[in-house]
């Protein structure tokens, strides 16, 4: 007997259909070649939600000669930090003043429960006013000691065309970690939404003209990855590639990229642990497992999809595991009451329950869940909260990003074989330790190999707090100061003060 907190259909009414088409040179614009589309189906739902134009590598490339003549003629990069910053608060503030209609869509094409949309929503707006704050504050260096007869600043300037590439798990607030930040320090784009979610980023186009930016400054096509992304990656007339998704796919983009050497910045997957110490405050560490894991239904760069426990603890704490994990609401994303949505497609349930099926086939054991759930009234594309046990690190469930709501548990007996267990790993996303011992959390953070490691908490974040992943789950950085410097070109100018200089020639001898 499962005995999960489930939530029913709640018969909400649903939108109508929305039709989604380019923004190109601050006009919709119908594709070029053909009038193909693409109908998303709502996870959670069972029916079609969206209609997108799918483009193909003409209006990508319509896209990037718009952000290039926009970028070359100074439109927006020639602005004060001030008339930026304006612009990107009047952003804000459109986005705050649009969150229910945004959050709406983004659950229905997404399957994440509506609560969670709106935050993501309203978060976004304050990584817009964060990156405002960033516009009228950037700066470069100045080295006044070279000598009486030198003076050198170092300026940054934008780096140009700037191709952004997102997923479909946190449409909105990766579009943010992003875009805000690329305009700031003053560059153009061009920007391809996941095919699942196309929604929000669209609708963000209207409101980027409402709030006065100039046209051509921020384009969308719309399409899949082929051709549209590659087309993003590859064009000499893009200067840099930002791409948030899987680590097989921004290995493509980085090798489409090479062609032309632009800069690439890529944020991947993850499998990120959670180190937990018998000295603990285990209350507070078995609901931070669980938040960590269920959270989007575990389709978080973030999830803290694996454990690992001390043994003196592991029975007992796994337990308290599964007992809080029977009260995570899982059901209608419509439903305020709802926790934990929909897969966000059939094939990526099936790849779920693959990775666990592996396991019990290795010899694991399913100590919750394991298998498809079925919510009443709605479509069947929902995973039980699942925690497995008896896992080896060789496994395949606790070595690879299964992106479900999926737990593995390790043990561990001393801090130096939980570090070796953390690092052992292609990833380097997150990290977080459990241990009411400063010393044991420092000794473990410094230890780590990760981007970001939590200390007594999980999934924290702060527009102000870079983020970014380290081996194959990334290069470069997001958010924070270090965000908007990824954007930037730096030019180091050396300036002599008088005519001082001996000649090369005849100053010899
Ligand atoms: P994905 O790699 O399948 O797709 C991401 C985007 O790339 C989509 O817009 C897709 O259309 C596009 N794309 C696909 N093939 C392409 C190609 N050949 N050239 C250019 N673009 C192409 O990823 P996903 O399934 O949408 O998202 C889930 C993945 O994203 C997970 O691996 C997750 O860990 C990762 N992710 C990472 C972070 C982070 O910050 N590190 C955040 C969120 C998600």
């Amino acid at each position: 007997m499962l005995d999960l907190t489930l939530i029913p259909a709640s018969n909400a009414v649903l939108p109508e259909v929305r039709i989604n088409r380019h923004w190109i040179g601050g006009a919709v614009v119908p594709s070029r070649d053909g009038d193909g589309w693409t109908e998303r189906q709502s996870p959670s739902h069972g029916v079609v939600v969206s209609r997108s134009a799918r483009g193909t590598a003409a209006d990508a490339e319509a896209a990037i000669a718009a952000a290039r003549t926009a970028f070359d003629d100074g439109r927006w990069s020639q602005l004060s930090g001030k008339a930026r910053a304006t612009v990107l608060l009047k952003v804000a503030d459109l986005i705050e003043a649009n969150v229910d209609r945004m959050a709406l869509i983004e659950t229905l094409e997404s399957g994440k429960p509506i609560t969670q949309a709106r935050g993501e929503v309203s978060g976004a707006a304050d990584l817009w006013r964060y990156a405002a704050s960033l516009a009228r504050t950037l700066h470069g260096d100045s080295h006044n000691s070279l000598g009486a007869d030198m003076l050198a600043v170092v300026l940054k300037e934008p780096i140009g065309v700037v191709s952004i590439i997102t997923p479909w798990n946190f449409p909105f607030w990766i579009l943010s970690q992003k875009l805000p930040f690329a305009l700031a320090a003053g560059c153009t784009c061009v920007v391809k939404p996941s095919e699942l979610t196309p929604s929000t980023t669209v609708m963000l186009a209207e409101l980027l003209a409402e709030a006065g930016l100039p046209a051509g400054v921020v384009n969308i096509v719309l399409g899949l990855g082929q051709p549209v992304g590659a087309t993003l990656a590859s064009d000499p007339r893009v200067d840099m590639i930002t791409f948030t998704g899987s680590t097989a796919v921004g290995k493509g983009i980085a090798a489409a990229a090479s062609g032309t050497l632009k800069k690439v910045a890529l944020e991947l997957g993850g499998k990120n642990p959670q180190v937990i110490f018998p000295d603990a405050d285990l209350e507070s560490a078995v609901d931070a497992v669980v938040f960590g894991i269920y959270f989007n239904v575990g389709q978080c760069c973030n999830s803290g999809s694996r454990i690992i426990v001390h043994q003196d603890i592991a029975e007992a704490f796994t337990a308290r595991v599964v007992d809080l994990s029977r009260q995570v609401a899982f059901g209608d994303p419509l439903d305020p009451a709802t926790q934990v949505g929909a897969i966000v497609s059939p094939e990526h349930g099936a790849k779920i329950d693959g990775y666990v099926t592996a396991a019990r086939k290795s010899g694991a054991t399913v100590a919750l869940g394991g298998g498809p759930l079925q919510i009443p009234g709605l479509a069947p594309q929902f995973y039980q909260p699942t925690v497995v046990t008896g896992v080896t690190p060789d496994m395949a469930i606790a070595r690879e990003e299964v992106f479900g709501p999926v737990l593995t548990v390790l043990t561990f007996r001393t801090l130096d074989e939980a570090l070796r267990l953390v690092n052992d790993a292609d990833y380097g996303l997150s990290a977080g330790v459990w241990s009411e011992n400063v010393h044991t959390c420092l000794a473990f953070a410094r230890g780590t190999q990760a981007g970001t490691v939590w200390t007594n908490t999980w999934m924290d974040g702060f527009p102000e707090v870079t983020f970014g992943g380290v081996k194959q789950s990334g290069l470069g950085r997001e958010i924070g100061s270090y965000g908007l410097d990824e954007f930037m070109e730096i030019k180091s100018l050396v300036m002599r003060i008088g005519r001082s200089r001996a000649p090369w020639v005849r100053g010899q001898g």
